[in-house]
């Protein structure tokens, strides 16, 4: 994979035939769902989502999506445009999405859980790791082998990730952690952590700090799930005591590894804001149904709104190429994630509060109505959204001194 191939657009021709060769794939391993036009209100779990949902037996979801991702991997699809070295298909970086795309019509197990490892972890190992971490570890997270966490914010220390307590201390081969992390996703099921410590205290903050990956069942780690307002319990707080992490699980050097943060953060900014979904679960597209089922659908003003949110989706598509295409041209992702993460957060309040208002009560209150008290949980989902991979207010300050070169925020990167 270079960048030169990269920057050259993919070639029609290698489109079509991986379209071909992907949908031949997909129809004879999976079922293809009914086209987002034949959406019919009444039909199916009428289930919206925004941040997870609630499972009856998590594990057996993750090793459902783990079977179908190795197959999917072993077919050739899994991770198109990484390099051939890691497990990669060393093919165009765009077919990734266009695979992405085309996987959202078939009824697949639900590999959302994975969009820490796939999204946001390895493209910081792909940049920083040394060439053993990314032999022992690349191809092992996009087959889907390993599900991972993010183990950075700290009870104190969230927007201000650079100020984190966490200590990791140099014993020989290995480093000895203590501390403690807050919300981390998948935590209580992920197989490995991306762990941020501090390893030097007597330096300026960003410069004291080391990433690592750590097994998830080293002794010492104890993740205990928070339950969220929306009802799910994805999110954890961790407490590490005395955890040995061998010194070759760290990514990049030691006292690094705000570097490799960056890496992680812009790309998790991009995945946050992306909003992939398949075209029969989009939110913006069901609303159209709420609009109708309520016979709303004529009302001016519903429809002044309903264009707000079908522009905006839009938008947010647009954006979101355009981001795609710059790291497939060989640049690193820039402050552009913060637009795209913002735009992304406005659109599900949008949603959402057209939803409060199409619905009424039985938005709130299950009244048994179909497709209507599933968006209670969207709507609780809704802040989730506006502190995960950076709040609002930092993607502002984000765009204000990077894009705008207004004055720096004192204290802050
Ligand atoms: C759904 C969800 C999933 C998450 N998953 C993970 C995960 O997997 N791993 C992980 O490590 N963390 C995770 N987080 C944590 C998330 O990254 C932090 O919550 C976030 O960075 C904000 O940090 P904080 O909660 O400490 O809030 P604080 O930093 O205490 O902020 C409190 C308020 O002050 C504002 N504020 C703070 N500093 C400034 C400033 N300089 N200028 C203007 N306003 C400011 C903030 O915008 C916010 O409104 C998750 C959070 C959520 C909601």
């Amino acid at each position: 994979m270079t960048a030169d191939l990269h920057a050259a657009a993919l070639d029609e021709v290698e489109r079509k035939e991986f379209v071909a060769a992907a949908t031949a794939f997909l129809e004879a391993n999976a079922e293809r769902l009914p086209a987002a036009e034949q959406f019919e209100w009444g039909r199916g779990s009428g289930h919206v989502h925004l941040l997870g949902r609630e499972v009856e037996d998590p594990k057996a979801l993750i090793a459902e999506a783990r079977k179908w991702r190795a197959k999917v991997f072993d077919a050739g699809f899994g991770w198109l445009g990484g390099p051939v070295e890691y497990g990669g298909a060393g093919r165009h970086h765009d077919l990734d999405g266009v695979y992405r795309h085309l996987e959202g019509q078939f009824d697949v197990p639900d590999q959302s859980a994975w969009g820490v490892a796939w999204e946001m972890v390895a493209p910081a190992i792909l940049v920083h790791g040394s060439e053993d971490v990314k032999l022992r570890y690349l191809r092992r997270i996009y087959r889907g082998e390993l599900l991972c966490s993010q183990l950075l914010s700290e009870p104190g220390n969230g927007s201000d990730l650079a100020g984190l307590r966490t200590k990791a201390v140099r014993d020989g081969d290995e480093w000895v952690v203590n501390g403690q992390k807050v919300w981390s996703s998948y935590a209580h099921l992920a197989d490995l952590g991306q762990l941020m410590a501090r390893t030097d205290p007597d330096v300026p903050k960003h410069q004291g700090l080391t990433m690592f990956l750590l097994p998830m069942d080293t002794d010492g780690v104890d993740a205990r799930p928070l339950r969220q307002m929306n009802g799910n319990a994805e999110f954890n707080e961790v407490f590490l005591t005395d955890v040995r992490v061998p010194d070759a699980n760290r990514v990049g050097a030691a006292g690094r590894g705000w570097a490799a943060v960056l890496t992680t953060l812009m790309s998790e900014r991009a995945a946050v804001g992306s909003g992939k979904t398949s075209a029969a679960s989009d939110p913006a597209l069901i609303l159209l149904e709420v609009a109708r089922h309520v016979d709303r659908i004529s009302d001016p003003v519903v429809r002044q709104t309903l264009a707000e949110v079908l522009t905006h989706r839009k938008l947010i598509e647009w954006v979101g190429a355009r981001g795609e295409q710059l790291v497939a041209s060989g640049a690193s992702r820039g402050a552009e994630g913060s637009i795209l993460k913002l735009l992304s957060s406005r659109q599900i309040r949008r949603i959402a509060n057209l939803a409060g208002d199409l619905l009424g009560p039985s938005f709130m209150a299950d009244s048994g109505d179909w497709g209507t008290y599933t968006w209670s949980n969207y709507l609780c989902s809704t802040p989730g959204l506006r502190i995960a991979g950076g709040t609002d207010e930092i993607q502002h300050n984000i765009l204000g001194e990077r894009i705008l070169g207004l004055p720096k925020e004192p204290g802050l990167v």
